[in-house]
C-alpha cells in the first residue's frame, strides 16, 4: 500500500494503536479494536453493551473506556466472549456501522479531509471517559462535532488535551465547595500521539514567556472527524510550560493566556505541519482568536502595505461564534500581559505593534486592554450568536466596534444552538422511536415531518417509557446520594437517609448548571415558607428536586449560593425530597435529563446566552419550566412547557417576581397536570404537553439543524470562494 498523501495528521498513528489494541483480541473479537478507537461507538446502537459486557465494573470504572477495558480485560474472558456466536455477531454488526458511515462520500466537494473546516474550541465535550470539557461550551463543540460527522461534512476539531481536565467536585459537610483533580490517562484513551515521516512526535515550536515551548499533538477520531489535542507536557519543555495545558480554565490569566497561545497560534502551525489546509477556520469562541494573527504571519502579510488586502483575505475564511454576554467569557488583557508572554511571536507578525494592538480594542486608546472577542470579530468575515435573543445582546454590546453602525445593522447574525439527539437522548426512548417513528429517523432529526409522527404513539406507551427513565434516574441519584454523603463524612443516619431518598413515582424536578450567580439557583431557595418548603409539604401532592452544579472555583459568590442552599439539609422535608449530586459531568448529566420530568432553567435575562439541558430534556420527553431567555424565548409555544416572563427591574425585585411565578406555575399548573390521571392512572393532559414538546422542538433544536444554518449562513461565504477539488 502506497503511503497516503497525509500521512502526518495522525491517520498513520491511529490504525497502528488499532493494530496494537487488536493483538490482544482473539481473532473473532478484532473488528473491536477499531470500534473502540473511534468514538462513533458512543452514539452507535448497541456498542456501548458490547463493551459493558466485557466487564461491567471496569466499564463503569473507567467511565465507559473502550480501549482500556479491553486492554485491562483477561485474556479468558476475551476468549471465553469470542466462542459466543450472538456476541460476536453484535460486534460483527458495530463494526460494520462503523465501516459503512466512515465510507460513505463527503457532501461538499470544496472540501476533503486535507482541506477542512477547522473549529478551534477551548474545551470539547465528547464522552465523560473524556474529561476535556467545564460544561455548556465544550459539549456544544462535541455535539457539532458529531453532528458534522453524521452529515459527513469535511471537519477537523482542534482543541487543547488537558491532563488534569476540569476541577472535579466535593462539597463539605457545611456545603462548603473544594476542588480537585484527577489525572486523564491519555495513553490509555483511544488516542494516538501523531508522528512524522522520522516516527517521533510531529511538534511545532512557539516561544512563550520568553523560552521555546514544543508542542505536541493526539489525534482521536469523532466519527469522521479528527480531534486534534494540543499538548505541551513533554520533558524538553520547562516544567513551566509543561502545566500550560494541565487544567482547563485555569485561575492565573497569565497560565489562560499561555493556553489561547498554544490552541490558536499552536493549533495553525501544527495544522500546516500536519499538511492540512483548512478552507475556512471556526473560531468557537474568542479563546483561540489569536489563531487569525498566525494565519496572517503564515501567508507572510503583516507588512503595512499589505496588511488590509491580507486580512480581508483572513476574513473571507474565518468564522466567529460568541457564545456570552458574561465578562468573565470575554477576556482582556493589557498591553504588557500581551507583550511578556508573546512578545517574539509578535515580533516575528512584523506588523506596527499599533496596528496589531488597535485589532483587539474597542476605542482605539493606548492604555486600552486588548479583549480577545474583539479581536476575533476583527478577524471573522462572519460572527454569530447562539440564539436569537442572544443575536440582539450581541449586537448592542459589540456595536461600538462598528462606529457609523446602527445596532441592529452589526453583523452579528445568530445560530441557535442545538444538540445531538443520538448523545442525548436515552436508549429506551429511541427503542420506543424505532417502534413508531419508523427506521430512519435518526438519519432526519431535523426534519419536522418525523416529529409528527410522535401524536401516534399510545399514551401509555409514551408514559410507560418516562416512568422507566425516572426510575433509573431514582436508583442512580440514591446510589450516588449515599456515596455522597459517605464521602462527606454525615452521621450514620444521615447517610441511611439517602438510600431511601425518592420515590419513582413522584413528580420529579431538576435544575443542573455551572452555578454561576446569573443562573440563579439561589430563586429555588427565596422565601422557602412561601416557596419550596410549602410544596414539599407531606399534605400535598409529592415533588423530588434534584439539584447538581459547579462553581468556578474562583467563584465565591456562586460557592456561597451552593452553601446557602445546603443550609436546608437537615430540615426532614427537604432531606427526603431533595438532593444535591456532586460532581455534575457528563456521567450524570445523560441520566439527569432522560429521568426529570421537569427541567429548571432561572437565568437573569438576557444573560442566558442559549442553554442546552433544557433541549436534551426535550428529547427525553422531560418538560421545560424556563425564564423567557436564551434559547426558551424562541423555543416556547404556549403549549410545550411553561414560561416565567422576567420584568424589568432591580434584581431583587426581578428575583421577588421571577421566584413568585416560579411557584405559582409550580403550584397551580405544573404539579396539578401531572397529578391529573385517568382511570388508567395515565396523566393525559400532561402526556399531551410531552408530544408538543417533542415535536415542537426535538427538530428545531438539534445539532443537525444548527450545522445545517452554520453551512448555509456562515460557512457559506467562505465556501463559495473556495475552489472545488
Ligand atoms: C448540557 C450540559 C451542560 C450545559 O448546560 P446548559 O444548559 O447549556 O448550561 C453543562 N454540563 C453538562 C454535563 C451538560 O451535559
Amino acid at each position: 500500500m502506497s503511503e497516503p498523501r497525509t500521512a502526518l495528521d495522525g491517520r498513520r498513528d491511529l490504525e497502528q494503536a488499532i493494530a496494537v489494541l487488536a493483538e490482544r483480541l482473539p481473532g473473532p473479537l478484532i473488528p473491536l479494536a477499531r470500534v473502540a478507537y473511534n468514538y462513533r461507538w458512543s452514539w452507535m446502537e448497541g456498542a456501548a453493551a458490547v463493551f459493558r459486557e466485557i466487564d461491567p465494573v471496569q466499564w463503569q470504572r473507567s467511565c465507559g473506556n473502550p480501549r482500556l477495558v479491553i486492554e485491562s480485560a483477561p485474556p479468558a474472558r476475551l476468549r471465553q466472549l469470542s466462542g459466543k456466536v450472538e456476541f460476536v455477531r453484535r460486534v460483527e454488526r458495530c463494526a460494520a456501522r462503523l465501516e459503512a458511515d466512515l465510507g460513505r462520500p463527503h457532501t461538499d466537494d470544496r472540501l476533503s479531509p486535507e482541506r477542512p473546516i477547522a473549529y478551534f474550541c477551548s474545551e470539547f465535550g465528547i464522552h465523560s471517559s473524556l474529561p476535556l470539557y467545564g460544561g455548556g461550551l465544550g459539549i456544544l463543540a462535541g455535539d457539532i462535532l458529531k453532528a458534522a460527522s453524521d452529515l459527513a461534512l469535511p471537519f477537523a476539531g482542534v482543541g487543547l488535551l488537558y491532563r488534569y481536565g476540569y476541577f472535579r467536585q466535593r462539597l463539605d459537610q457545611a456545603g462548603w465547595q473544594h476542588e480537585y483533580w484527577t489525572p486523564t490517562d491519555i495513553e490509555r484513551l483511544p488516542a494516538a500521539l501523531v508522528t512524522g515521516a522520522n516516527g517521533e512526535p510531529l511538534t511545532v515550536r512557539l516561544e512563550i514567556r520568553g523560552r521555546p515551548v514544543t508542542i505536541q499533538a493526539w489525534r482521536l477520531d469523532v466519527g469522521r472527524v479528527p480531534l486534534y489535542l494540543l499538548d505541551t507536557d513533554r520533558a524538553d519543555n520547562d516544567p513551566r510550560d509543561r502545566w500550560i495545558s494541565a487544567r482547563l480554565y485555569v485561575g492565573d490569566r497569565e497560565t489562560r493566556l499561555c493556553q489561547y497561545a498554544v490552541l490558536g497560534i499552536g493549533g495553525a502551525r501544527m495544522l500546516r505541519e500536519m499538511r492540512v489546509e483548512p478552507v475556512l477556520v471556526h473560531l468557537n469562541e474568542g479563546h483561540a482568536a489569536l489563531s487569525g494573527l498566525e494565519r496572517l504571519r503564515q501567508h507572510g502579510s503583516g507588512r503595512e502595505d499589505d496588511l488590509a488586502r491580507a486580512l480581508d483575505a483572513l476574513r473571507a475564511r474565518t468564522v466567529f461564534t460568541t457564545h456570552t454576554p458574561v465578562p468573565a467569557g470575554n477576556e482582556a488583557y493589557t498591553v504588557e500581559e500581551m507583550e511578556s508572554v508573546l512578545s517574539r511571536f509578535f515580533d516575528e507578525l512584523g506588523m506596527p505593534r499599533t496596528r496589531l494592538f488597535d485589532l483587539g480594542r474597542v476605542a482605539s486608546e493606548e492604555d486600552e486592554p486588548l479583549n480577545l472577542t474583539a479581536l476575533a470579530l476583527r478577524l471573522s468575515g462572519v460572527a454569530n450568536a447562539v440564539s436569537r435573543r442572544h443575536g440582539q445582546v450581541a449586537r448592542a454590546m459589540w456595536a461600538p466596534l462598528f462606529p457609523g453602525l446602527a445596532t441592529d445593522r452589526v453583523p452579528i447574525t445568530h445560530v441557535t444552538n442545538g444538540v445531538h439527539g443520538l448523545t442525548w437522548m436515552a436508549a429506551e426512548m429511541q427503542a420506543l422511536l424505532d417502534r413508531h417513528l419508523g427506521p430512519r429517523w435518526r438519519e432526519r432529526v431535523d426534519d419536522p415531518a418525523v416529529w409528527d409522527g410522535v401524536e401516534a404513539i399510545p399514551a401509555a406507551e409514551l408514559w410507560a417509557v418516562r416512568s422507566e427513565l425516572r426510575k433509573l434516574l431514582v436508583e442512580r441519584a440514591r446510589e450516588q446520594s449515599v456515596r455522597d454523603r459517605l464521602a462527606r463524612g454525615e452521621s450514620p443516619d444521615y447517610v441511611v437517609a439517602a438510600a431511601n431518598v425518592f420515590d419513582p413515582s413522584v413528580l420529579t424536578i431538576g435544575f443542573a448548571r455551572r452555578v454561576a450567580t446569573y443562573k440563579r439557583l439561589y430563586l429555588l431557595a427565596r422565601r422557602p415558607e412561601q416557596g419550596l418548603l410549602r410544596l414539599l409539604a407531606d399534605d400535598r401532592p409529592p415533588i423530588q428536586v434534584i439539584i447538581a452544579g459547579k462553581a468556578h472555583p474562583q467563584d465565591n459568590v456562586a460557592k456561597e449560593t451552593l452553601r446557602d442552599a445546603f443550609q436546608h439539609k437537615r430540615e426532614a422535608l427537604v432531606a427526603r425530597r431533595v438532593i444535591f449530586l456532586e460532581d455534575y459531568d457528563m456521567q450524570i448529566a445523560p441520566c439527569l435529563v432522560a429521568g426529570v420530568d421537569l427541567w429548571l432553567n432561572l437565568p437573569r435575562p438576557p444573560m442566558e446566552a442559549s442553554g442546552t439541558s433544557g433541549m436534551k430534556v426535550a428529547l427525553n420527553g422531560g418538560l421545560n419550566l424556563s425564564v423567557l431567555d436564551g434559547w426558551w424565548a424562541e423555543a416556547f409555544d404556549g403549549n410545550n412547557g411553561w414560561a416565567i416572563e422576567s420584568i424589568d427591574a432591580d434584581p431583587y425585585t426581578q428575583d421577588d417576581h421571577d421566584a413568585g411565578r416560579l411557584f405559582a406555575l409550580l403550584e397551580n399548573e405544573v404539579i396539578p397536570l401531572f397529578y391529573d390521571r385517568d382511570a388508567s392512572g395515565l396523566p393525559l393532559g400532561w402526556i399531551r404537553r410531552i408530544k408538543a414538546s417533542m415535536r415542537s422542538l426535538i427538530p428545531r433544536f438539534s445539532a443537525e439543524r444548527m450545522l445545517h444554518e452554520y453551512l448555509s449562513t456562515l460557512y457559506a461565504p467562505g465556501l463559495r470562494a473556495a475552489p472545488r477539488v
